[in-house]
């Protein structure tokens, strides 16, 4: 007849850590309630039971090993195994297990106490959650840094631009003088010629001075239109504000903007009527001047800038569309973000819309962008007008 279950100390019964009995093949002979609630079936099941078939299929030759070290060594110590659990990741047991013999002469047996990890565990998780929120907020504060000190060289190019602004502004008011009385004497000779033409008798020299005249007229034309656009441009810093024409604002920086385009890209202007609006022309050139670079930038080889005015309620509404690469939905929530840039190191340094949102917040208007990669973007910009 076979000898019953062995009977465990009423002290290992009781115990609330997991305690178990194992002969030499691995089998539980007798187990705690502890540890049958670990292994999720009752005690008299689990009875015979290989005890690496319990843990989890990662942990059974570790759990084999255990038991033969034990057998060869006398004890182990500290032999993380992992558990099973229903609908929860495996739980981590520690096992301290010893070379035991319940009598002198009965066969060798394996003792064994199990200490679930499961708080410790969590305590680690809490660290490296805490850990990595700490290097995050470094992270964050890495990236302040680099942002203060593009801002700072930010800063520091913007003083030279407002110097350049009011050198241009300064040079282009000295132009206007000689231009005026340029532009006086050629009216003179133009009237002139048809009586100095008369006392000329080579047919060939007065063709010739007409053509040079004609000539002359439209090169100043030009000079002039760049003057006026240099002048419209270079505003001082400090913002007038005056009820400004926005449609001739808008075309004296299309003819700035033209000068800056690629052979391909085309700007065309469709400019409704519009009500006089309140506002600082200066920036507001900013702005489209802004708009107007990214659009041109993002047209590859070819392709059409479209600028348009309308009123629209109480709101002048300038849009400014282009056929180039457009912006998938990742970019178009960064934009205005400053420094956000998707141009090579050099080529820009994202601050263009950061600017331009700001100076249209500060109008009380709205600065719009929608967008289809591969087909194009158009920025809608409002005023209140009045
Ligand atoms: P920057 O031009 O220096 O990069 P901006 O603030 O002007 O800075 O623009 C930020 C980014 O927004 C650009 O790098 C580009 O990726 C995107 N972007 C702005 N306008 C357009 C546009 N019309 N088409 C495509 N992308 C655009
Ligand atoms: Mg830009």
């Amino acid at each position: 007849m076979s000898p019953g279950p062995p009977q465990l100390d009423p002290a290992l019964v009781q115990a609330s850590l997991p305690f178990l009995t194992l002969d030499a093949g691995g089998h539980l002979l007798a187990l705690n309630p502890a540890a049958a609630t670990l292994f999720g079936r009752p005690a008299s099941e689990l009875v015979g039971t290989a005890f690496p078939t319990l843990v989890d299929p990662f942990s059974r030759e570790k759990a084999a090993l255990l038991i033969a070290r034990v057998l060869a060594e006398g004890s182990a110590s500290d032999w993380e195994l992992n558990h099973p659990r229903p609908a929860a990741p495996p739980l981590p047991v520690s096992y301290t297990a010893w070379r035991w013999s319940p009598a002198p002469d009965a066969p060798v047996a394996i003792a064994a106490f199990g200490q679930p990890l499961s708080a410790a565990i969590s305590l680690a998780a809490q660290l490296a959650t805490t850990n990595q929120q700490l290097e995050g907020a470094l992270l964050q504060l890495e990236r302040a840094h680099a942002e203060l000190k593009a801002a700072q060289a930010q800063l520091v190019r913007s003083e030279k631009l407002r110097a350049l602004g009011q050198l241009v502004a300064g040079v282009a008011h000295e132009l206007n003088t000689p231009l005026g009385f340029v532009a006086g004497n050629l009216q003179f000779l133009a009237e002139q010629l048809p009586v100095l033409a008369a006392a000329c008798p080579d047919p060939q020299l007065r063709a010739e001075a007409v053509e040079a005249l004609a000539d002359s007229r439209e090169g100043l034309e030009r000079i002039s239109s760049v003057v006026r656009d240099l002048r419209s441009f270079a505003r001082p810093d400090s913002p007038t504000v005056h009820a400004a024409d926005l449609n001739a604002s808008l075309a004296a920086t299309v003819r700035i903007a033209r000068t800056l385009c690629p052979p391909g890209v085309i700007i065309s202007e469709h400019y409704g009527p519009l009500p006089p609006v309140v506002c600082a022309p200066g920036q507001i050139n900013q702005v489209v001047l802004n708009l107007l670079t990214n659009a041109v930038q993002a047209i590859s080889d070819s392709g059409s800038v479209t600028v348009t005015t309308a009123l629209e309620g109480d709101e002048a509404l300038v849009t400014i569309s282009d056929t180039g690469v457009g912006m998938d939905e990742a970019t178009l929530a960064r934009l205005g973000e400053p420094f956000f840039t998707t141009r090579p190191v050099g080529a820009g340094i994202g601050l263009g819309l950061a600017v331009s949102l700001g100076i249209v917040e500060r109008h009380g208007g709205r600065l719009e962008f929608s967008s289809t990669p591969g087909q194009g973007t158009t920025a809608c910009l409002r005023l209140p007008v009045g």
